[in-house]
């Protein structure tokens, strides 16, 4: 088999979401697994919506995800030149053809046909026209151009890698529009000559794009050109099991990242949709491309979960060893060091979490309310009997010192960690008491219980 090329075809008309990263993704991951090429096109031909500032946006995004591409982005505003020739050669055939019908018509039309119980099908009408009237009304009338497809006869065979060859009826095809009144080509013509000029074997997109490949394949073949195998994977849900869009919680690749979101937690939450046969324990990318099945590729729509994607961020927290966790915490707490890292991430769902903690770093950090409130209920004397203790041991260790306060006061269990854990973490849940008091050392702890009886 020939070498295996995909590629991801974003619009540079808004910033990276969700359906996206998805879709690159498995564009990637196909790509990868088969030892072939991955590309990025920038369908960039809608001059008025496309700006350079999505393009870098994208691209960053997709870096940043570690979907790397093959060579340089393509454009396809660069192939326009090719894109008019098919269109030439495909009217040279009379396979496309000039439509003056005015919107009115095709409003009127429409209705027509629903009103009938038939599917709302252009009439066809401007179909039969001779080339001459069609030019010299061109010359003073609005057109678009449409693909000559609708036929009573024959039938388009779309090559799918996951359904087989789909079959649709000619008769149940349209005639789309190719080309607009402004002169502007729509997404079929140029998406599937670029396809076919960019060597793309095999095209992973969503399945609502199964009848526009259905197009696509016809006018590829009536041009001899070569038909890639399309892989058309089911559409991606939000939890309210509608098309996952901002309104439904969809969130961008650059709000997660703001967030915080450690990118392989949003490829791993988004490789397993659908694909439940991965490993729990398959972590890294590596792991992923190696478990990934290209014909497991999920054909029916899945739900997306960001409390899934969470889990996942939380869990690869945990394995990130101190050194590549301490920027992340220190985004958010500028003072933390290696030490006191590596002494509360087993406590964190997310970096900012540490912010919890801060009290180890800084004895004078204020209290929050839960803290504040068993401090308030702490029995009278408590902090001055543990700070004496504390003086008196000889050496800094949980164990004796807990033993010994537990003695003097006559607290025990709750009453009498928590009041502990609070003046020293600043946190009601944290790190083992021992692990704390080992990171403060004697006048780490001794300055915090005094602070507590300072204030
Ligand atoms: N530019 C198209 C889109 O963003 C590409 C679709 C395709 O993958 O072919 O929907």
């Amino acid at each position: 088999m020939s070498e295996v090329v995909t590629r991801f075809a974003p619009s540079p008309t808004g910033l990276m979401h969700l359906g996206n990263v998805r879709t690159a993704l498995l564009n990637w991951l196909y790509a990868r697994k088969l030892g072939g090429r991955f590309l990025l096109r920038f369908e960039d031909t809608d001059a008025s919506r496309s700006e350079a500032e999505f393009v870098e946006a994208l691209k960053q995004d997709l870096l940043w995800l570690g979907l790397d591409w093959d060579g340089d982005a393509l454009f396809q505003s660069k192939h326009a030149g090719q894109h008019q020739e098919a269109l030439d050669a495909l009217a040279e055939k009379g396979l496309a053809y000039r439509c003056f019908c005015t919107e009115t018509q095709l409003g009127l039309d429409r209705k027509l046909a629903t009103s009938r119980g038939l599917p709302p099908r252009y009439s066809g009408k401007c179909r039969k026209l001779a080339n001459e009237e069609s030019l010299q009304r061109a010359a003073s009338e609005s057109f678009v151009w449409r693909l000559a497809i609708h036929d009573t006869d024959g039938e388009v065979r779309v090559p799918d890698a996951l359904r087989g060859d789909v079959i649709f009826a000619r008769r149940d095809l349209d005639d789309p529009v190719v080309v607009r009144s402004d002169g502007t080509f729509t997404f079929l013509l140029p998406n599937a000559i670029d396809d076919a000029v960019d060597g793309i074997t095999h095209a992973l997109r969503g399945d609502d794009h199964l009848t526009n490949s259905a197009y696509q394949v016809w006018l590829l073949e009536a041009l001899d050109l070569s038909v890639p195998t399309y892989v058309h994977h089911g559409l991606l849900l939000g939890e309210d099991g509608a098309k996952l869009s901002k309104r439904t919680g969809s969130h961008s690749v650059a709000e997660l990242r703001e967030d915080g979101l450690i990118p392989q937690a949003l490829l791993q939450a988004m490789t397993r949709l659908g694909h439940p046969n991965i490993a729990d324990d398959a972590l890294q990318i590596e792991d992923l491309l190696q478990a990934f099945d290209a014909e497991h590729i999920s054909r029916s729509s899945v739900k997306w979960s960001n409390d899934e994607m969470w889990r996942w961020h939380t869990r690869l927290l945990h394995h990130l060893d101190g050194n590549a966790l301490l920027p992340l915490v220190q985004a958010h707490m500028p003072a933390a060091n290696i030490e006191f890292v590596n002494l509360v991430r087993g406590n964190l769902e997310r970096a900012q979490d540490a912010a919890h903690f801060i009290r180890l770093l800084d004895v004078q950090a204020a209290l929050n309310e839960d803290a504040q409130a068993v401090v308030n209920v702490a029995a009278d004397g408590f902090y001055a009997t543990a700070l004496q203790l504390w003086n008196d041991a000889s050496e800094a260790d949980w164990k004796p010192w807990m033993n010994a306060v537990k003695e003097q006061t006559g607290c025990k269990g709750k009453n009498l960690f928590m009041p502990l854990r609070v003046a020293l973490s600043g946190a009601v849940h944290g790190p083992e008491m021992s692990a704390i008091v080992d990171f403060l050392g004697k006048e780490g702890v001794t300055e915090r219980l005094q602070d507590l009886l300072d204030s």
